[in-house]
């Protein structure tokens, strides 16, 4: 399979995302003011994950593209409860 040739803001165009009541992600913020790294900050490529200047991380899970990177690089257990969103719902990839 080929896909035409696509900049990367037009691509990202063409995702969408249906949006569910249910967060599928949480962080626990009161973890992450103990953490040192802020791993998820610079891994999560939709940059869901904004540093509070109180040491803490705001998180919105609306534009989450599912791939389970700031789960793979949280260093602190228990931060992070990690799940696809529910049936029908979530990001939406279309080929382009
Ligand atoms: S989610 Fe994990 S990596 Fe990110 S700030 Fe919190 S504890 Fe640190
Ligand atoms: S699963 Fe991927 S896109 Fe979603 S919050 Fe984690 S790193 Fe960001």
């Amino acid at each position: 399979m080929t896909y035409r040739d696509i900049a990367f803001d037009d691509r990202m165009d063409t995702v969408d995302f249906d949006v569910g009541d249910r967060p599928h992600i949480t962080v626990d913020t009161d973890i992450c003011r103990s953490c040192t790294t802020k791993a998820c900050v610079p891994a999560c490529p939709a940059k869901l994950f904004i540093p509070t200047g109180d040491g803490g991380i705001l998180f919105n899970y609306e534009q989450c593209f599912e791939c389970g990177t700031c789960y793979q690089v949280c260093n602190s257990e228990g931060a992070i409860s990690w799940t696809y969103p529910d049936g029908g719902h979530g990001v939406v990839f279309r080929k382009g």
